[in-house]
């Protein structure tokens, strides 16, 4: 299959694929998705064969309409309401009783279904013009780091997939939050463009699921499937280095191979001796958050890099989702540094 790359002015074009059960990856405000129907079990299964996605991880179902969630939920809760009316359009996924039509392919066989209303104006348009509600998750090869420019998802959808819309490099750059309000208090199974803080100001309090900060045990059950798969990680091995600033230097600047990278902060690459890439501003979670998967794939590049060296993030505001991401690609190895 020939990939199309396709730009804003040709959304009519891309509308007729999605009409035709195919796959068009768009630009959204968090990451690039890889969209199909999402009313036409079909046509989302091929998402799945695309991406080597499990079978067992139900998608996001995107829509341009708040009245839209009418028809895809059977309950929309008044903390739902609340939300919707404060973060919508934006990045917040939540999860919900799911109504009869979604098929079986989009919720994985659960009861219950993820929607969201994204902001990006090329991402609302399309919707738009399809028609219908888009099954889109991030447009990358399962376990990779998802795409944040239109480049990043020919890298890995090249030939497998129907056209790509180019509509620049992300806002955000990680992947929406996500919040399930089909249980009382709502919990937060996956963080990120909105932050808990921000939502707990206007519904009050929202349980953190364990697996946002910790490895899921062998036999525990995943209240969100996405979460216990290992993620966002690049082919180097990536560990991550917790404690201070002077003790990241000279652990790192004690590193004899020339296979090591150290991914840190800006401030401190004048500093580091060895090989260095940086995922943000220390304080300033938004430019992590915007940088952390462009970085991760820019250090594939060089395949003579075996092992990354990670400063360890906050976890307060926007850093908990930075935390959440990078602590997956190191499959949770973590050393104290002190
Ligand atoms: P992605 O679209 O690749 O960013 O991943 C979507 C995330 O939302 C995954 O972690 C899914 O497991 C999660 N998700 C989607 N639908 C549901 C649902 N009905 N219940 C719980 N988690 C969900
Ligand atoms: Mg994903």
């Amino acid at each position: 299959m020939k990939t199309q790359l396709l730009t804003q002015n040709d959304l009519k074009q891309a509308s007729l694929i999605i009409k035709n059960g195919g796959l068009v990856a768009i630009p959204t405000e968090t990451v690039y998705g890889l969209s199909a129907n999402a009313l036409n079990g079909k046509a989302v299964e091929k998402i799945f064969k695309a991406k080597g996605r499990p079978m067992d991880n139900p998608l996001i179902v995107h829509i341009c309409n708040i009245n839209d969630i009418y028809k895809l939920v059977s309950d929309f809760p008044e903390k739902a309401r609340i939300l919707a009316e404060n973060f919508w359009p934006g990045a917040l996924t939540m999860v919900l009783p799911k109504s009869n039509i979604i098929p079986f392919e989009v919720s994985a066989g659960l009861e219950t279904v993820a929607i969201r209303f994204p902001s990006h104006p090329i991402a609302m348009k399309f919707i738009e013009e399809c028609g219908c509600p888009l099954a889109a998750p991030s447009a990358n090869l399962s376990g990779s780091p998802s795409p944040t420019t239109a480049r990043h998802v020919m890298d890995d959808m090249n030939g497998k997939i129907d056209a790509v819309i180019d509509g620049g490099e992300c806002d955000v750059g990680l992947e929406s939050t996500v919040i399930t309000l089909a249980e009382n208090p709502p919990r937060l199974l996956r963080p990120g463009g909105v932050t808990l803080e921000e939502m707990e100001k206007i519904i009050g309090h929202i349980e953190v699921d364990n697996a946002v900060l910790n490895a899921l045990k062998e036999n525990q059950k995943a209240a969100s499937p996405g979460m216990k798969y290992k993620h966002y990680a690049p082919k180097a091995k990536v560990i991550l280095l917790r404690g201070s600033d002077e003790n990241y230097i000279d652990f790192v600047n004690n590193i004899i191979d020339n296979n090591t990278i150290a991914l840190c902060y800006d401030e401190d690459i004048p500093y580091i001796k060895i090989k260095k890439m940086s995922y943000g501003i220390k304080n300033d979670y938004i430019s992590q958050a915007h940088r952390l998967f462009s970085v991760l794939r820019e250090i594939d590049k060089d395949e003579s890099t075996k092992l990354v060296y990670a400063r360890c993030p906050d976890t307060t505001g926007m850093a908990l989702a930075v935390y959440n991401r990078i602590i997956r690609a190191a499959g949770f190895e973590v050393i104290d540094i002190g």
